[in-house]
């Protein structure tokens, strides 16, 4: 069956001499893998629109197992990812963390959205964490392992403040919070802020404004969450923090 299908192309293989493996996260159909003939020889029009975060219209001959890549043009090539090494490890982790989450032909346009939404941010502005953020929640929520952030996880009350537990996957509350040693408090703002990240699309969202200290804090809890949860080994999440420890 051959199908028109627009996608993000999230890994690329090399197979045998002059072909690659790509699996691409596309709209209507999820995510999927197809061999692009001769993609391999740098100067084909299909090694063009066969590169890593290329979004583009794909004319894919479908099968049950392996489908095949007719032709390909490319909507979006998201330059300015590709040529800063930051931005490059930012999308090369959020696609990793994304085709290992996915399952195969399941499809997934809100999320399929929001990738393509941070990586415009990702493309277009300084000022990553949060989107990152935003993504990585609702990534978890497909993958079955998302925090609880609108109420106790324990008891389900929704009465004020909240201290987060990684070893109990989201809030706990003040009659609860003592089940956790290392529950850590949260203020009702970052509260409300953890939440909105999780539930919100990042095109609703302008301009975030969240102190540095918060983003820190943030992020450590949901590296942190992700240790205890996530259960795929990330080779992209280590080099993103490498790079980030380098920039200091
Ligand atoms: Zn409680």
């Amino acid at each position: 069956m051959l199908e028109k299908i627009d996608g993000i192309i999230l890994k690329t293989q090399d197979f045998r001499e002059t072909h690659k493996i790509v699996t691409i996260f596309g709209k209507h159909i999820g995510k999927f893998t197809a061999v692009a003939r001769g993609a391999k020889k740098p100067k084909s029009r299909m090694a063009a629109i066969t590169q890593p975060f290329i979004y583009g219209t794909f004319l894919v001959y479908l099968r049950s197992g392996l489908g095949t890549i007719q032709q390909g043009e490319i909507i979006e090539s998201f330059r300015p990812i590709r040529e800063d090494i930051y931005k490059t490890a930012y999308v090369a982790y959020l696609s990793e963390l994304t085709y290992k989450i996915l399952e195969e032909k399941k499809p997934q346009d809100l999320l399929l959205n929001e990738l393509y939404q941070t990586m415009h941010w990702i493309a277009e502005k300084e000022e990553v964490d949060i989107p990152m953020i935003m993504y990585e929640l609702k990534m978890y929520e497909v993958g079955g392992f998302s925090p609880v952030l609108n109420m106790c996880v324990r008891c389900l009350s929704k009465q004020f403040p909240f201290a987060f537990s990684i070893n109990e996957g989201g809030l706990l509350c003040q009659s609860c919070r003592h089940i956790d040693d290392n529950a850590l408090s949260l203020s009702d703002t970052l509260v409300k802020l953890f939440h909105l990240f999780q539930h919100v699309s990042l095109d609703r969202i302008g301009n975030i404004s969240v102190k540095h200290e918060n983003k820190l804090l943030f992020r450590r809890i949901l590296d942190a969450y992700y240790d205890h949860y996530g259960g795929y080994y990330l080779k992209s999440r280590r080099f993103l923090k490498q790079l980030k420890d380098l920039q200091g």
